[in-house]
Order: structure tokens, then C-alpha cells, then sequence
């Protein structure tokens, strides 16, 4: 028997490989991003209580009224402006699911999707099972930033989707305001829709503020804005997301949402819209909270041969070992010597391309206590400093 193969070049995500080898070696895991410390006990407490008041059924498909209330509230505060939480809030399975769900009710056979490289693995077989492609459009080291009349340049009549993310993982990057502009004035008079990866909307550093698609009225119109409760509450297990869109496009992402997942976990979204009654504005330490764990590890690692140029967003920093005797060696060998003769695991950011750079640059997660941050500084020193270190 034959099976079909319907992702021929994909294999397990990298962070799932990294994540198992640290398991295997015992190694401090830097590499997927997830916190290391507890999520806030008042949540615990309050997921035990609605599972005990029993919201143990189906949720409504959409996702439940007070949790779509408390984000239409949210976002009129971060961004001015109140989507009607009946027509344009859909409750998904963490964002993968929202991005998934508005792909495949967006693009067809041989459809173009513009992508920004590196980029977030979850978008290209996405595209793919959609019978899409992506094109993809290089950010450029060492600034990453985008490059808006190339993207111009790869538009045709089969483009439908631009899929934009800021801050943008891996490269940790934030877009501004003369982005969206750009971005707006790229698909202005075009049938091109505009999905936003905004999962890390409050973790700007360095008195940046997000720029948001929904901050900007042209935009708000032609995009799917995606995000996630696992990065706001430091709960990356809860699997809840939520997608904001326009009423017409709502209703195509939850006719594929209704088949896809059905409706998202009840008691996490009864929890959930109970913690922000709670603490309307939990997001708000969110960017202070990582830009200290960020600048801590930049401090620990001042030089040790490590260049790490301050992470813009997200809860990531690069580090980038072209100055150690080891910069010959593609990335993916030096976290291999990093989770054996360092124990600590990293994500080699050439996983994110689909034509690697000759980079030699690697991600770590800063979500994790000061102490496993400590520690991981002083392996990466002893690492940069040992007299027989490779290459
Ligand atoms: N987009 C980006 C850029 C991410 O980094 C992640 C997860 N780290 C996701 C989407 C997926 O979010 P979730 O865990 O809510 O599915
Ligand atoms: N988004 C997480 C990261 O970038 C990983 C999530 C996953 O393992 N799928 O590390």
C-alpha cells in the first residue's frame, strides 16, 4: 500500500526535535519558545473553578461571548478601535489554528502567498495544503527589515495574501508605522487580504509600540489579525488564539474553524474571560517583564565573543558566533556542540529559510527564570572561551 504524501519535504518541526534532544541530554532548553516558570495561580484557580461549575461541554463555535466581549474591550484600548465581537472575533486553537483556518479559507489552487523569509514554520505547508504557493520575499541581514518595492516587484493576479509578522520571529525584529503605510499602499485598489501574525503584540522593547494592522483603518479592513493567549499569559499549553476580521471574512475562516477544531476548549475560555475581568490590563507589564530578562542575558553575555544585537520584540534574542572559532560551521552543527558539550539547546535560524544564508546565527528563548537564563549565559561563555572549541 501506498500512502499519500501530501508534505513531502516536511518532517518534525525543529522545535519539537530540539526540545526532544534537550529532554534526551538533560540540556537547559532555550530553543521552543515557552516559559519555564508557573503561569499566575489565579488562573489555575480560576480553570479549576469552571471546570468544577461545570463549562464542560461545547463551547459555541465561535467561541464564548464574555471571552469575545473582554478582546473587543482590549483591543478598543490598545488600538482605538472595537471590533464587533459578534461578526468579526472567532475564538481558535491558539494562533496556529487562526492562521491554518484563515489560509485555507483564503487560498486556492495555484494561488500566490507572499511570505517574508525567515519566516515562522506553521505558514508555507499551510499554503501548501491549500494547493497554494508561497513566494518568498528575503529580509535582509543584518537589519531584517522589509524590503517593500521587491514585494511590489512579485505581485501578480495570483497573489492573494501577504503574511506579515511583527514582531517577527525569528528575527526579533518590529515593524513601524511606515510599514503598515507600505503595506497599506501595496494592496490598496487590489484583492490581496493581509494576514497578521501579531502573537507578539506586547513585547516591544525600548519604548517601541506596536503597530498594529488594526491601528490602521485602511488596513483593519483587508486583514485577518491573529493572537494568542499562550505569549500574553505565559501559557503556551492553554491553546487558545483568536482571529480578527472583517464580517465577510469571519465568515468564510469559521466555515473551515467549524470543521477544523468545532469550538475551542470551555473552560479555558471561561477561565480566561474570568482573569481579564479580573486583571483588564495583564498585558500591559508584559513588555517591561521581557525587556529586563533580555537585558539580563545581554549583560551576562557582554563580551563573551557573542554578538547579540538587542532583540526589537518578542520573546527571543540572536546571538551570533561569527567571531568564535566555531564560525565556519553552518548553525545547525553548532547548536548540535552546543546541546552535547554545552547543554543548552538553541534553534539554528537557518530552520526558517527555504534557502538558508550562509548565516551563523541562533535563537534563544528569554522566557525562562533568571536563574536558567544565568546559567545558560555562563555555558554559552565557557563555550565561546574553551581553548579546544571548534572549528
Ligand atoms: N506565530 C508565531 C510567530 C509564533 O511564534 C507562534 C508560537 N510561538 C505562533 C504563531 C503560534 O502560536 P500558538 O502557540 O498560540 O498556536
Ligand atoms: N512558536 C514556538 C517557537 O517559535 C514553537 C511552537 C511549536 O513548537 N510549534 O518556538
Amino acid at each position: 500500500m501506498k500512502f499519500p504524501d501530501k508534505l513531502p519535504h516536511i518532517g518534525t518541526t525543529i522545535f519539537t526535535r530540539i526540545s526532544r534532544r534537550a529532554q534526551e541530554l538533560g540540556a537547559l532548553n532555550l530553543g521552543q519558545g515557552f516559559p519555564d516558570y508557573p503561569i499566575d495561580p489565579q488562573l489555575t484557580g480560576l480553570v479549576a473553578a469552571a471546570m468544577r461549575d461545570d463549562h464542560n461541554q461545547y463551547a459555541p463555535m465561535e467561541g464564548t461571548m464574555e471571552l469575545r466581549e473582554c478582546i473587543a474591550r482590549k483591543l478598543h484600548e490598545c488600538y482605538g478601535w472595537t471590533p464587533d465581537p459578534v461578526s468579526r472575533i472567532t475564538i481558535t486553537l491558539g494562533a496556529t489554528e487562526a492562521l491554518y483556518s484563515t489560509i485555507q479559507a483564503t487560498v486556492g489552487r495555484d494561488d500566490e502567498v507572499i511570505i517574508f523569509d525567515p519566516a515562522y514554520d506553521a505558514y508555507e505547508p499551510a499554503v501548501r495544503l491549500a494547493g497554494g504557493h508561497c513566494v518568498r520575499i528575503p529580509l535582509l541581514p543584518p537589519a531584517f527589515r522589509h524590503d517593500w518595492d521587491r514585494v511590489r516587484a512579485a505581485l501578480t493576479d495570483r497573489t492573494r495574501l501577504i503574511i506579515f509578522n511583527s514582531p517577527h520571529n525569528p528575527t526579533c525584529t518590529a515593524a513601524d508605522a511606515a510599514d503598515l503605510q507600505a503595506l497599506a499602499d501595496l494592496i490598496r485598489d487590489r484583492d490581496i487580504l493581509v494576514l497578521a501574525d501579531e502573537v507578539y503584540e506586547h513585547v516591544v522593547f525600548d519604548g517601541r509600540r506596536h503597530a498594529s494592522v488594526l491601528s490602521h483603518p485602511e488596513l483593519a479592513e483587508k486583514s485577518c489579525a491573529v493572537f494568542s493567549f499562550g505569549k500574553t499569559l505565559h501559557a503556551t499549553g492553554l491553546r487558545v488564539g483568536y482571529a480578527i476580521a472583517p464580517a465577510a471574512l469571519t465568515r468564510e475562516i469559521r466555515k473551515v474553524h467549524q470543521f477544523n477544531t468545532f469550538s475551542i476548549a470551555h473552560p479555558f475560555q471561561r477561565a480566561i474571560a474570568a482573569y481579564l475581568e479580573a486583571k483588564p490590563q495583564a498585558w500591559l507589564e508584559l513588555s517591561a517583564f521581557f525587556e529586563g530578562k533580555r537585558n539580563r542575558l545581554l549583560s551576562a553575555l557582554a563580551g563573551s565573543g557573542f554578538a547579540a544585537p538587542p532583540a526589537q520584540g518578542t520573546y527571543f534574542q540572536l546571538i551570533d558566533y561569527s567571531a568564535l572559532p566555531c564560525a565556519a560551521l553552518p548553525d545547525t552543527e553548532v547548536v548540535e556542540l552546543l546541546l552535547t558539550e554545552a547543554g543548552i539547546a538553541t534553534i539554528p535560524l537557518s530552520a526558517f529559510y527555504e534557502s538558508p544564508l550562509r548565516l551563523t546565527v541562533l535563537r534563544l528563548c528569554i522566557a525562562k527564570q533568571d536563574e536558567t537564563l544565568d546559567e545558560a549565559a555562563q555555558r554559552l561563555r565557557a563555550f565561546a572561551a574553551a581553548p579546544d572549541s571548534p572549528g
